[in-house]
């Protein structure tokens, strides 16, 4: 058994690693990089295998930093099956399609539409708990928490390997916190909040702002995912409108891929922490859809709120409320869990109030910048130490974290679980 690290070894993005079980390839998660302009160079390095030879790969879940490179698998040649749960499935027709078409107005567009097509095709759903043969082996899902479909991959080979995709929390709003991680020899677990001890409450911090905005009687716009973190809020806000009406203001989002994921989630809304009822907001909330829409809001006076994506500030429509409101003290820009290294987000949050928007014009915030950690749907250290440690496993390989995250994850684990902890650099080739 063989393992190499093709991705995610020195940030939280480009999730990608190799498995090799008797001369047969299969991949675990296949994301893009995302953030700046480096991260994002680094979608165009040459993969290290030949997308030809790979027998599956396994998807986690559906966030474009674990499922937005298999089209250009497919592109390059791959040709075997997609696994993943039903709700991934759902979830990354919808992420992939609108990663297409933002890149094929590229000069240097990685995949298209057609790609994403042919990748669709290759998939196959399994639930969670439902064996399969991954390169010959038993394998199965079970839930990681995080968002909708969510999964941890068990390999049971000569040694039995976890791959803990991203780990969610235990008092996410909206999804069910991740089991305990199943007895395992080696596992492979994501960092991402490795050193942090998730500070806030996401209703008092919510509250907080909802207060700005309403008191104030100004614009607050939420930098928000439109996977998961939209959902997220807009059931979040409505729980509040519901228990404190005097908060009440119209709410607006402005995202189409939200809205599409908004669906799926009322859909599966029984895997869920959220009776079915809360859903109906997700359908009430007000979509931005058409550019008459969008000229009508852009003139309105506040207390209004309006959620666009990304999360990061790093692509999508947020670029055109920040630029709109840009001038208004009084707007409010609410930041809502991590800002990854490199990203506007983090530079807002750092004091910055300039920023670059897709096209190269400045936007100079001039509002306020209020923010939370608690929205994040990542475990955070001590959550981490408890998964891990239920695995009982003698050797486990960080990735998916910036390298302080790693390094203090790695002294906590070494105490609590194991001292063989291993952290990867891009490309290299561990036997097990
Ligand atoms: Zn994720």
């Amino acid at each position: 058994m063989k393992i190499q690290f093709c991705g995610a070894t020195d940030e939280v993005t480009g999730s990608m690693t190799l498995l090799e079980i008797d001369g047969r390839c299969g991949l675990i998660d296949c994301g893009l990089y995302q953030g700046d302009a480096g991260t994002a160079e680094k979608n165009f390095l040459p993969i290290p295998f030949d997308p030809r030879v790979l027998e599956s790969v396994v998807v986690t879940h559906a966030h474009l930093d674990h499922s937005g490179k298999l089209p250009y698998l497919v592109k390059k040649g791959f040709k075997g099956a997609i696994f993943c749960t039903p709700e991934t499935y759902e979830l990354v027709k919808i992420i992939l399609s609108d990663s297409a078409s933002l890149n094929e107005s590229k000069d240097d567009a990685l995949y298209n539409e057609e790609d994403v097509k042919n990748t669709i095709k290759l998939i196959r759903t399994v639930k969670w708990e439902q064996p399969f043969d991954f390169l010959g082996e038993t394998a199965k899902l079970f839930p990681a928490g995080h968002i909708l479909g969510a999964s941890s991959l068990l390999v049971e080979g000569d040694k039995t390997i976890v791959f803990s995709g991203d780990l969610g929390r235990n008092n996410d709003l909206l999804i069910p916190p991740p089991p305990p991680c199943p007895a395992t020899d080696v596992v492979v677990m994501e960092s991402t909040y490795g050193d942090r001890v998730r500070k806030g409450d996401a209703i008092n911090d919510m509250m907080t702002f909802l207060t700005k905005v309403r008191k104030g009687n100004t614009v607050g716009i939420i930098a928000s995912f439109a996977l998961a973190r939209g959902q997220t809020l807009i059931t979040l806000i409505a729980e509040i409108f519901k228990v404190h009406p005097e908060l009440k203001v119209p709410l607006y989002f402005d995202s189409p891929m939200m809205k599409e994921v908004n669906a799926v989630y009322k859909k599966h809304s029984e895997i869920t922490n959220l009776p079915w009822e809360m859903f109906f907001a997700l359908e009430h909330a007000d979509s931005v859809d058409y550019p008459r829409e969008w000229e009508t809001l852009k003139r309105k006076t506040g207390p209004f709120i309006v959620i666009s994506s990304s999360g990061m500030v790093t692509g999508g429509r947020i670029f055109r409320s920040l630029s709109n409101w840009q001038n208004d003290p009084e707007a409010i820009l609410f930041l809502v869990g991590y800002q990854g290294e490199n990203t506007p987000g983090r530079a807002l949050l750092q004091g910055e109030r300039m920023i670059k928007d897709n096209e190269g014009n400045d936007i100079i915030w001039q509002g306020e910048i209020f923010s939370s950690e608690a929205f994040s749907s990542h475990a955070d250290q001590p959550e981490l130490l408890t998964w891990a440690k239920s695995s009982g496993a003698k050797r486990i390989f960080l990735i998916h974290g910036e390298k302080h995250s790693k390094e203090s994850l790695k002294s906590k684990l070494g105490l609590e679980v194991t001292k063989d902890i291993l952290i990867p650099i891009m490309n290299e080739i561990y036997h097990l």
